[in-house]
């Protein structure tokens, strides 16, 4: 357990399982690469954790950070669409240029 202020807006939640999805993702390759014997092998199916690092980090962009706590929303990365704004941050502070 940590002292950290856990948000549980959607972003955040699927941004901290970046890190178990890779690591499982990694394990059953090398299991795959196992149980196969070389059909399946680590060199050839290692590309699959950057389509999950991908999906998940998609997921991430696209998921509403609504009740974000805890500093500033974490920044989509560019290409995605933009998150509306969040209710809780102090609006009118000047039209966007
Ligand atoms: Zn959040």
């Amino acid at each position: 357990m940590s002292d950290r202020i856990r948000c549980n807006c959607r972003r955040c939640v699927i941004r901290g399982l970046m890190g178990p999805a890779v690591v499982v993702t990694v394990g059953v390759l090398f299991l795959l690469d196992q149980l196969r014997g070389g059909y399946l092998s680590f060199g050839d199916t290692w590309p699959v954790i950057l389509v999950v690092i991908g999906l998940i980090s998609l997921a991430s962009a696209l998921a509403p950070t609504d009740g974000h706590v805890g500093g500033p929303v974490p920044p989509a990365p560019p290409g995605t669409t933009p998150t509306p704004p969040n209710p809780y941050v102090n609006q009118g502070q000047g039209s966007g240029r």
